[in-house]
This record gives C-alpha cells, structure tokens and sequence, in this order.
C-alpha cells in the first residue's frame, strides 16, 4: 500500500502556497482539486486582476481583519505581505501598488498569478491531480489522520494532509463548504457559515428606482438601534435590491458579524465634505441665484440628476414649488435629508453573491503556531474554511497565502521530524 507524504486537499490560494512550501522542504506532494484545473477563485479575484495583497505595513493588516486577528499572528508574520510580493516577483510575476495599498500584477492578469504558482510547484515535483472531490478522511483510533477518500471510494493514504477547501462563496469555483461539514462529522466545531462581503437588500424601493447610479465619496454608517456597526467612507452603488458597491461590501461584514440577519439602519451622508451649517450656506447660495425657477429644477449642481426626483420626493417640498417660495423649516429639512438620507437593511444577499464567507473550522482547535487541528493529529487546515476573514483590499488572499504557507511549513518539518 503505497502512502504520500503530504496530500494536500484544494488547489486554491492556500492549498497552492501549502504545496509549494512542503515541496521546498524537501517533501513529495500530492495536491487535489474537485475541478478539471487550478486556482478557479483566484481566476476570477479583484475583476480578473487578482487583488495578490495589500501592500501595508505587516502590523496594519490587522487592523483590517475581522475574525481572529490573534490567531494570525504567528501566520501573518511567518510569510506577510511583503514577502508574498518577494514571492511573485521573483517567480517572474512583476507587480504593482494601486490606490490603497492594493497589489495587482503588471500585467493586470490574474492568470499570471496561477502560472507561477503552476510553474512552481512543476519545478518543484508537485504533482497534481485533478477531478479529485474528497468526500471523506481516514482517521485512525488514536484520532490521526491517513488519508483521505474519493467520491468513488478510492483512498489515497498520507502521512500528513492539509485542507485548504475553501468557503461557500461562489460555489461554481469549486469551494461549497461540504469539506466543513465532513470535519464536523469528526468532531471539529463550525463556527456557523454567513456570507461576507457581500451586497445588502434594503426595505425602501431606493434600490429599485436609483439602479445603476454610483455615488462616490459618501459616508455610510450603518446601527444597529444606537450601537455603530460600521462607518465608512467610499464608493456605493444602488442595485435592483438594494446596494453594493466597495464600502457597502465593506460594512456587511460588520453587519454580518455583529448583527446578522436583524433590520438595521443605514444612514447615508451624501455630502460629507461640508457640515450642515455649510451645506445649508451652499443651497442658500444655489437658491439666491436659481429664485425665480422651481424646486424641481434646482438641485442639478448639488446632485447627480437620478438623485433628484427621490430627493425631492423624500423632501416633501412640492417639485413644482417656486424657490422664493421655499421656507427655512423646509431648507433645513432638505439638508438633513442630504446629510442622514436613512435606509432600512433587511439582510444581505446569498453566498452566491458573497465575495467571502465569515465562519467556518473554529480556530479555538487549531494550532495557531503550526495549523494542525487540535483534534486530528497529522491534519493540517488553511485558508477560507478556518473562521478567519477581512475587509476587501487584498487582505483576504493574504490570509489564505499566510495559512497556507505556515501549513505546508508544519506539515513537512513533521514530516522530516517522524522519518530521522
Ligand atoms: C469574486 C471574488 C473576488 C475576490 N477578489 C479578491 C481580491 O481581489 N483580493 C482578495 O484578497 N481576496 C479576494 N477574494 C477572496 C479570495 O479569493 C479568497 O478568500 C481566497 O481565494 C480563498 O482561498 P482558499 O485557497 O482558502 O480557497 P479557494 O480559493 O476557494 O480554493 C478552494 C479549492 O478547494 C477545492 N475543493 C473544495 N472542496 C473540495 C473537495 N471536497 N475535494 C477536492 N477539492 C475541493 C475547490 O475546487 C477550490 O479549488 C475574492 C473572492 C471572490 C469570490
């Protein structure tokens, strides 16, 4: 019966780095994938740019973590972002910094970054198969791990295995979140899956009748009663359902963290450069030049025109009203509609929607220093499935090179450990 040294479970951002790693470290790899190829959610990452990291200094990724900061620690620091960049550089994928610290390929293809990492573990004698879908682990009676199962039936035996399978967003990528409920079945506790980063349905037809109209440099706050979720300021888009859009993705996963599923309200602040004072002198002014013209027809150099008719609407200014006609209760009630136009969110939209999924393998049973479980001896965890995840801004991806890396650093040094 022949046994691998390292199978590796998910042919994504971390199971890819996972491989890699051991592989350098003088292991013989074996990597499966479900999928007829490589890296499909990495394929489809920062619009087909692939996002690869942020560009930050190490400490202030954390500031940007949403679950488990703590436990990253030892992984963040044992390959941060800045060595992730050494890496794809030096592999012969030259990159580049944008707003926000956000890297991105010169080439500005996400297919560059699966080819090196292709071309790595080639050079490296990883070998890959395909059409792989694990559907079970063999666990021996002294709870460690020696192998995994295949649909079929078929058992691939292995000193030590490492998964890195991904969440339930976008699931025709490969990554369903099944491989969860598999170690659940083996005693690993799952933080409950919620989709993150991801779009918010809202109460009022806002969604509807703004479709498609992008506003950008507003503040959203989001409560929850009077606690603050979140408070942001950036790009949003309303949709058919609601809004999306950077900074709403962004506040979702407060929201989902904090207060998911509950109705709560989002406030939208849409000329956050100017306080009221100054946002009341600047309509005055715009009144005193247009006073003979009609409500309706005076607000086009303070809003973009989709705007206009809910504005006034919500107003509660006749449209047809003449502006010298407009009483200061009325001015004011309109700059307090443009400062804290309210919103009620309902919910968010579903994985298939969700950039990320928040949840996932508690990390309270996960070795933080090395990513074996504390339940399964030999069997390593990395990436998406642990209950670990960020903001948008190539924070994400990081977190899976991160644990991926640190596991397939543990698993081969254990490796090498057992054999000498
Ligand atoms: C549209 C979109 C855009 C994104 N953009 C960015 C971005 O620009 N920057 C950023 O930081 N993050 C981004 N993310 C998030 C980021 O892509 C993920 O957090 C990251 O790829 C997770 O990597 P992973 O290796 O843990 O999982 P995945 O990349 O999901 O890989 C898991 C792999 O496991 C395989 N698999 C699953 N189950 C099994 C099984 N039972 N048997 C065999 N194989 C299995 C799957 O086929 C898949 O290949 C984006 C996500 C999406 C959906």
């Amino acid at each position: 019966m022949r046994t691998e040294e390292i199978v590796v479970v998910g042919a994504g951002a971390a199971g890819m780095m996972a491989a890699i790693e051991a592989a350098a470290r003088g292991c013989q790899v074996l990597l499966l994938d479900r999928n007829e190829k490589a890296g499909k959610k990495v394929f489809i990452t920062g619009k087909g740019r692939c996002n690869v990291t942020n560009a930050c200094d190490t400490s202030d990724l954390f500031s940007n973590i949403i679950s488990n900061e703590k436990f990253l620690y030892s992984a963040i620091y044992q390959f941060d972002n800045h060595q992730v960049m050494d890496f794809f550089e030096k592999e012969g994928c030259p990159l580049k910094v944008e707003r926000g610290s956000r890297v991105f390929p010169v080439s500005d293809h996400s297919s560059d970054v699966i080819k090196v990492l292709l071309m790595k573990m080639n050079s490296l004698g990883v070998k890959i198969r395909y059409h792989a879908l694990v559907e079970d682990l063999i666990i021996d009676e002294n709870q460690t791990i020696r192998g995994v199962v295949l649909e079929k039936g078929e058992r691939i035996f292995a000193d030590k295995v490492i998964l890195a399978t991904g969440g339930l967003s976008y699931s025709p990528t490969g990554s369903d979140g099944k491989m969860l409920y598999i170690l659940e079945k083996h005693g690993h506790k799952i933080v409950e899956p919620k989709p993150a980063l991801v779009p918010f349905e809202i109460k009022e037809d806002l969604g509807s009748r703004l479709q498609g109209l992008a506003l950008k440099n507003v503040v959203l706050t989001v409560k929850d009663g009077k606690k603050e979720l979140f408070k942001g300021m950036g790009e949003m888009l309303f949709t058919h359902f609601g809004i999306s859009g950077p900074l709403v993705l962004s506040a979702s996963s407060y929201y989902v963290k904090k207060a998911y599923k509950k109705e709560v309200t989002a406030i939208l602040d849409l000329k956050p450069a100017l306080d009221e004072e100054q946002l009341d002198k600047r309509i005055l002014r715009d009144f005193e030049e247009n006073k003979n013209r009609l409500f309706k027809n005076s607000l086009d150099k303070l809003l973009p025109a989709k705007l206009i008719p809910v504005i006034i609407d919500y107003s509660g200014i006749h449209p047809e009203k003449k502006i010298n006609e407009i009483v200061r209760e009325e001015r004011k009630r309109l700059v307090q509609l443009l400062k804290h136009l309210e919103m009620n969110i309902t919910g968010t939209r579903s994985f298939r929607e969700a950039i990320i999924t928040q949840g996932g393998v508690s990390v309270k049973e996960v070795n933080p220093s090395t990513m074996e479980s504390k339940k399964i001896q030999g069997l390593y965890l990395a990436g998406e499935m642990l209950d670990i995840d960020a903001v948008t801004g190539g924070y994400n991806i990081q977190l899976a090179w991160s644990t991926g890396h640190l596991a397939g650093e543990s698993a081969a040094l254990k490796v090498k450990q057992q054999k000498f």
